[in-house]
């Protein structure tokens, strides 16, 4: 028996005029204090998207690029206002079976959104909110690189919270059809993990343990908060 919601995704799927419905009705049975609504972009119009806004990228299939599902339009410069985001939902996202639909906004987005709503709470009782969050580097790559990419801190950093919540609340994928899908993530979360290993010891090496940056304790909260998922 699938519910009445599932069933309308699956039409929503083929019957793209059905899509704004059923995120209404999603967003009335799985609703959230951080978002203000779920809102269906073709991804033709033109939306005035902030250069910060964090784009869900998938890389399931080996052969086909990344594309984007959704992501939380959120605005920074009101970091931890208690400020409402809207979650922007793309085509793809139709493509998806509805658990790892329902797994990529209320487990993913959501959180992204909480963070903006909340702000984030460090190890040692700080918070990274719109009066600090210009302290956290969005580009490194001349300093370091990371499996030949560049960093970008602040970006990762969101993510992999966004994706450790996602392993988190899904205890690892326990629900059989969403485990392949939490396998891949699991393998992003520990990715991040080692970066952040990274960036924490170089940036405990500049501090030389006095006065560690905001990307310090940034780094040292989310290695304690994986290493907690994933239980190592
Ligand atoms: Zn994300």
């Amino acid at each position: 028996m699938i519910s009445k919601l599932e069933k309308l995704f699956r039409i929503s799927k083929e019957t793209v005029g059905l899509r704004s419905e059923f995120l209404k009705k999603f967003f009335v049975k799985y609703p959230s204090q951080y978002v203000k609504e779920l809102i269906y972009t073709s991804g033709e119009e033109k939306l005035d998207i902030p250069d910060d806004a964090p784009f869900r990228e998938e890389d399931f299939e080996d052969d086909e690029l990344p594309k984007t599902l959704a992501f939380c339009d959120w605005d920074l410069t009101k970091m931890g206002k208690g400020v409402k985001s809207s979650i922007i939902i793309y085509p793809e996202s139709f493509l998806l079976s509805y658990l790892s639909f329902w797994n990529a906004i209320v487990n993913h987005e959501y959180f992204h959104a909480k963070d903006a709503f909340s702000g984030i709470y460090l190890f040692d009782g700080g918070r990274i909110d719109c009066s600090n969050i210009e302290e956290m580097p969005t580009l490194l790559d001349d300093r370091i690189r990371f499996h030949d990419r560049g960093l970008n801190p602040l970006g990762d950093f969101l993510q992999a919270r966004a994706y450790n919540n996602e392993i988190k609340n899904t205890e690892g994928g326990t629900l059989r059809e969403l485990k392949r899908e939490m396998k891949n993530v699991t393998e992003f979360v520990k990715d991040y993990l080692e970066e952040f290993k990274i960036l924490y010891k170089e940036e405990s090496e500049i501090s030389g343990g006095k006065n560690l940056s905001l990307l310090g304790r940034a780094s040292y909260t989310l290695i304690n908060d994986i290493k907690s998922t994933l239980k190592i």
